[in-house]
């Protein structure tokens, strides 16, 4: 009975087993499906990933555009400054600060080694000249 019974048991253990056995396998198939899947958005977040980069780079470029756009804008607010610079002397009383004379005497020229721009006319710096002696200011 004793022999019975211990021989018993290894025979519902052994279905048991072989259930569990089947399940694992069933379990494996599984995992090994999903690992697959797993690989599979691996390799999409790794692509995806370097669609970002490559756009973040094309978009670099176009963000480097705009300080150019600024580049080129400068010179005309150079224009801007030089204008109300250009007519004041005019309004104020032209005076020689050598010999003093005034009016007509003093000539205002471009002073040609002084480019103030290029864009969208070369523009020089104003400069006056005395008639009477020649002198620069
Ligand atoms: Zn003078």
């Amino acid at each position: 009975m004793m022999y019975n019974n211990l021989d018993d048991l290894p025979q519902e253990y052994e279905e048991e087993l072989s259930q569990l056995e089947t399940q694992i396998t069933e379990l494996f198939a599984l995992l090994e499906k999903s690992e697959i899947q797993i690989t599979k958005l691996q390799d999409e977040n790794f692509q995806l990933k370097a669609q970002i980069q490559k756009l973040q780079q094309q978009s670099k470029p176009v963000q480097y555009k705009s300080p150019q756009v600024d580049t080129i804008k400068v010179p005309k607010d150079i224009i801007a400054t030089v204008s109300p610079s250009d007519t004041y002397p005019r309004q104020n009383k032209r005076k020689c600060p050598n010999c003093g004379a005034t009016g007509f005497s003093i000539k205002e020229v471009d002073d040609k080694t002084c480019i103030i721009t290029y864009v969208p006319r070369r523009i020089y710096k104003k400069k006056k000249v005395c008639t009477k002696c020649r002198f620069e200011f």
